[in-house]
């Protein structure tokens, strides 16, 4: 378990390398393991031996089945994310990807297909890699299930969104996701898995999981490197 979780080799406080971090940066990460929230991902006091909801769920089901997430979106997993979204990073995605391959393991196990939540094309073209592209890719080599790159399409910039309420944010990206008509062929029937780096209110993550939804998938889920909770409210 711990080879999956650990970088291939472990540098004491030295500088992070390929596809490695640092002990010090890796030991700051709060991980979040069972048990866990099987709506949203959110850690959970007690462990029942059973299926968990927590208290949100119960009261608003999620459009996505099930939530996993690698670990607290805090400080610290934040520095990393931030490397692979702006830092050209992209050898963190292997990392993430092994997280994620554990954290999510329920989710994996049970999919067919694996989409990343997908980014504006003016936005794309700017930064030249969706990070969450860059994490699905090798979370679905891992995982031995289809990986579907461009089976969603966003059609509006949702992203820049900081501020509005979560109302706010649900309705912004209602009709932002889409999957194109000679795509549905890729998610009819299908378990897909949703990937994305950060899940903060779900509204984007609900968007997508509409959209494959609409288009005939038989089941969404979702696995994200960080989630924020409450305690750890950062602007992205
Ligand atoms: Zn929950």
């Amino acid at each position: 378990m711990l080879d999956l979780v650990l970088p291939p080799r472990a540098f004491d406080g030295g500088p992070a390398l390929s596809s490695g971090l640092s002990s010090e940066a890796w030991s700051k990460v709060t991980f979040l393991d069972d048990p866990v929230c099987d709506g949203c991902g959110a850690a959970q006091p007690f462990d029942t031996g059973a299926v968990q909801h927590c208290p949100l769920c119960l009261a608003r089901p999620r459009a996505f089945a099930r939530a996993r997430a690698a670990c607290v979106y805090d400080e610290h997993s934040r520095d990393l994310i931030l490397k692979l979204k702006h830092a050209d990073r992209t050898d963190l995605s292997g990392l993430f990807a092994r997280w994620l391959s554990r954290a999510a393991a329920p989710l994996l196990d049970e999919a067919d297909a694996i989409a990343p939540v997908p980014m504006h094309p003016g936005r794309l073209l700017r930064r030249r890699y969706n990070q969450a592209a860059e994490i699905a890719r090798p979370l679905a080599g891992l995982s031995g299930a289809r990986y579907l790159p461009d089976a969603l399409v966003r059609r509006r910039d949702t992203v820049s969104q900081g501020g509005k309420s979560a109302v706010g944010r649900r309705r912004n990206v209602a009709a932002a996701f889409v999957v194109p008509e000679t795509r549905r062929h890729q998610v009819i029937g299908r378990k897909v898995v949703l990937v994305d780096d950060v899940l903060t209110t779900g509204a984007t993550a609900e968007g997508c999981a509409r959209a494959l939804m609409a288009a005939g998938a038989a089941r969404v889920t979702l696995a994200v490197v960080a989630r924020v909770t409450e305690q750890h409210a950062h602007p992205i």
